[in-house]
């Protein structure tokens, strides 16, 4: 029988199969589509700056923690598999064009300084060193406030995500793509079994992470939770040379440039349920922002669009723990627009409870039954 059961291929579940796999542990995935497909393949890669320090908060914890662990899961799936996931560590500029989003960076400055993170206010001469393609928007003199995070990362989503596969089949991780799971068999205070497409599946132990799915999973043990989808549209631009050395960030819309001169423009936060199409009046916004703060992309055409659903949750915390009086059954999902960055240590925490060891930090904040 298999040590764990992950329910949904996504980058926490690939993640936590990926760290079980570590420990030995046997591990079966199944997700309803293809693995690694969803909100995890939508998503920019953009890691904000953050840092372990004493008397941290549970969820700046996990952002933390992930934070110190991407540079050496990046090296070790390398190592492993051949495969580069993009992790750069290419800074971020964080603009204010209103009085607004100005007293809002200064607030994310506070914060910064408390968690003894680098958050540099610039000038426009330092702006000009620091992201030269910014240079129109400094001669238009429309920038209230400018920042910089030295120690902003992206990855490439996609790429993560094939060499979290790849490590974890060498691992001997069993994967069922196309397998949906549809209902549960309990007896008293174990899960026994879940029902699926291909049959009843068995397990020791049950790790459900759907993503922006998980509340139908969770319906199906009678725990309420308030994830819900939250859909972001992208643009993918194509230049013939990298136009952007950094992250910019401006309110919740950003620019991200790969090495290979795509760059990539988002989002949009939407309620539209379970429905992925993009609209042409997203998108024509999101072009006109990148083409506004980037003249060089107002020549590149663009070559994909797409949306992806965002677990979101009702107080912006991911759900992490046992579920309810299940001894085998546990849940890790809600990651709303981190799940990418908080990843790793999500892994970590969610491996030690099927492992029965002490998690790193009380979990108590991400209880599914919070509701
Ligand atoms: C446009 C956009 C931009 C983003 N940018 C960033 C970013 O820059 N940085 C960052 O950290 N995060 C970002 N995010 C958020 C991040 O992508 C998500 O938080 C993360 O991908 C969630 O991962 P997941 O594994 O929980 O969900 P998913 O990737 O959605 O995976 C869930 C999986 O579960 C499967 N599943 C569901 N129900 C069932 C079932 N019943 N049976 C079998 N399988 C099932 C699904 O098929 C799916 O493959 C972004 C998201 C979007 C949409």
């Amino acid at each position: 029988m298999d040590d764990c059961l992950v329910v949904g291929g996504g980058v926490i579940g690939l993640s936590l199969a990926y760290e079980l796999s570590g420990r030995a542990l046997q591990v079966h995935v199944v997700d309803q589509g293809l693995v690694g497909r969803e909100a995890s393949w939508a998503g920019a890669g953009i890691l904000p700056p953050a840092r372990v320090h004493p008397d941290i908060a549970a969820w700046d914890w996990l952002r933390a923690r992930s934070h110190e662990l991407y540079p050496d899961w990046s090296q070790a799936l390398l190592d492993a598999t051949g495969i580069d996931n993009g992790y750069r560590r290419c800074g971020g500029i964080y603009l204010a064009r209103s009085r607004g989003e100005a007293a809002a960076l200064a607030g994310l400055a506070a914060h910064f300084h408390q968690h003894q993170i680098a958050f540099q206010r610039l000038d426009l001469p330092q702006l000009a060193e620091c992201e030269p393609a910014l240079a129109p928007l400094m001669a238009a003199d429309e920038l209230k406030a400018v920042y910089f995070a030295a120690d902003e990362a992206q990855l490439r989503n996609p790429r993560h995500l094939r060499a979290l596969v790849a490590a974890c089949r060498q691992r001997g991780v069993r994967f069922s793509e196309g397998v949906q799971v549809r209902g549960v068999r309990r007896n008293s205070d174990r899960l026994v079994a879940v029902d699926t497409d291909a049959g009843p599946l068995t397990a020791a132990n049950f790790a459900i992470t759907g993503g922006a799915w998980t509340g139908d999973l969770l319906r199906m043990l009678k725990i309420p939770t308030g994830i819900l989808p939250i859909r972001g549209q992208m643009v993918l631009f194509r230049c013939p040379v990298r136009p952007l050395r950094r992250i910019i960030n401006e309110g919740a819309r950003y620019l991200v440039a790969r090495d290979d001169g795509l760059v990539l423009a988002g989002s949009s936060e939407e309620q539209a349920g379970f429905d992925k199409s993009t609209t042409p009046g997203v998108l024509n916004d999101l072009q006109q922002m990148a083409r506004d703060l980037v003249p060089a992309l107002r020549q590149a055409p663009v070559q994909q669009t797409w949306a992806g659903l965002r677990p979101g949750s009702i107080d912006g915390m991911p759900y992490i723990g046992r579920i309810g009086s299940l001894e085998n059954a546990f849940v890790a999902a809600g990651h709303f627009r981190s799940g990418l960055h908080l990843a790793p240590a999500t892994a970590l925490v969610t491996s030690d409870l099927i492992c029965r060891q002490p998690a790193e930090i009380d979990l108590s904040p991400f209880r599914p039954t919070r509701g």
